[in-house]
């Protein structure tokens, strides 16, 4: 621990007027699904809290992910239980538990865009489905289908090849952030301009959060959550602190919109990453969008917006040749994965959760893996005696709020 962390950008000290304190057990940094979660586990268990969000309520990975609860089927393409599908088995009943009102946090409101999540193949690679689906360890978790159990973008004669169900609904992000931000209650707030945090040897960190009117609250917290996905490393710096190191992987999304049937689809490739995958939302214009991620987007972070477009065109073109792409409208969307640096830049098998004293950090590395890393947040403040407290968070009133995080396909400019 430094003798002396003082944090702050845009903050002279010695020049902001301080007016009023407030203390919490614990104080969030970042407002997606990590840190949104993690205040409402704390609020149903009595902790005073509060978060602390930068820009958009509901983060920046979380609006823009596939809002799939992976069940670690697509890490298995190989047909044996991998380490990253052992750890996200649990996932997706934990979250239909949610979801029916019965688990952890109460999220019936949550809109379940699909039970499933399908898996798909042809060619030569129908054959390894069909080995996939022999597998003891994962018989239990797919079910294969044929003719009209298909969904529609599989019933057309042209296609030739397997088709499989995954127990992994997907999930509406922006009702699932409307419902997070309820249990949240009133104890999201902005900083005006950034946080000042100061943690000294022994004591309890201290954050100044700056009101609209230029005044400057202090917040005492008897512990730190930082869950500001790739903003984590800039307040570790701030702390004196490089670990745990973070890595981003660069992922470059596309999106069409038009007269589509709805699918949520994985494509089996010939890596262990899906080739492509597929998930679909209503579009403001009554129509519906896919959103396309996958090899396609992992590999595609080098690429122009156009050049990326006419990949996935190649790639639909190819592997659903029945679907009509002639009036649909394009846009891509860049966004970085922020997580805990893997050797080699691999993707981690699991979420993080790394506490240093009074602070810690959290990548959850999938929306799916929320609970579990929230669980691991709540064992290290049982390891540091924070226990419920009452805390004071009346000043924290004067805190300007966050607006909502749009969703990537509601942007009207960035369709062409
Ligand atoms: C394109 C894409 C698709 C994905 N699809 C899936 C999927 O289908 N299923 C799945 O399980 N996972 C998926 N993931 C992974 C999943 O979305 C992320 O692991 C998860 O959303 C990360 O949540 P988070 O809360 O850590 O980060 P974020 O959602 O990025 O939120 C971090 C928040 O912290 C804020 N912040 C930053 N710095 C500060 C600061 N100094 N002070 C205060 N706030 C700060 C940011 O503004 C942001 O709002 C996907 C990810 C991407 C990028």
């Amino acid at each position: 621990m430094p003798e002396r962390a003082i944090a702050g950008m845009g903050h002279r000290k010695g020049l902001h007027r301080m007016s009023l304190s407030a203390n919490v057990d614990v104080l969030i940094f970042g407002g997606g699904i990590a840190g949104l979660w993690t205040l409402a586990r704390l609020r149903t268990l009595g902790y005073s809290a509060a978060l602390i969000e930068r820009r958009f309520l509901g983060g920046v990975q979380t609006p823009a992910s596939q809002g799939i609860i992976h069940g670690g089927i697509k890490y298995a393409l190989d047909g044996s239980a991998s380490a990253a599908s052992e750890a996200i088995a649990a996932m997706p009943a934990l979250w239909r538990d949610c979801l029916a009102g019965k688990g952890e946090l109460d999220l019936r409101a949550v809109r379940v865009l699909s039970q499933a999540q399908y898996l798909w193949a042809q060619g030569v690679l129908t054959s390894r489905v069909r080995g996939f689906f022999a597998a003891k360890a994962l018989r239990s978790r797919v079910v294969r289908l044929t003719g009209a159990e298909r969904p529609e973008a599989f019933r057309n004669a042209q296609f030739r090849g397997a088709v499989l169900r995954l127990d992994e609904p997907v999930l509406d992000l922006r009702s699932l952030i409307d419902a997070l931000s309820k249990l949240c209650g009133e104890a999201v707030y902005r900083s005006a301009g950034d946080a000042r945090i100061t943690w000294e040897t022994g004591a309890t960190p201290s954050v100044s959060l700056g009101t609209e009117n230029g005044d400057w609250i202090e917040v005492q917290a008897r512990s730190l959550v930082l869950a500001a996905g790739s903003g984590n490393a800039e307040l570790l710096a701030m702390l004196g602190r490089d670990r745990p190191p973070m890595q981003l992987r660069p992922l470059h999304m596309v999106m069409l919109q038009g007269a589509l049937p709805k699918l949520h689809a994985h494509c089996l490739g010939a890596s262990v990453n899906p080739r492509l995958t597929i998930t679909s939302y209503p579009s403001v214009r009554g129509n519906v969008v896919w959103y396309l991620g996958g090899e396609l987007a992992e590999s595609g972070a080098g690429r122009s917006q156009t050049e990326q477009v006419i990949c996935a065109q190649r790639e639909l073109r190819e592997l659903l040749p029945w679907i009509e792409l002639r009036d649909v409208r394009w846009a891509t969307l860049r966004v970085n994965r922020a997580e805990e640096r893997q050797p080699l830049r691999r993707r981690p098998v699991d979420c993080c959760v790394a506490r240093d004293a009074g602070v810690i950090t959290v990548w959850p590395t999938k929306l799916a893996f929320a609970p579990r890393a929230v669980a691991r947040v709540l064992d290290s403040l049982r390891q540091l005696g924070i226990s419920p407290q009452p805390g004071n968070t009346e000043p924290l009133a004067g805190l300007p709020r966050p607006a909502q995080a749009p969703l990537p396909w509601e942007a009207e400019e960035k369709w062409i």
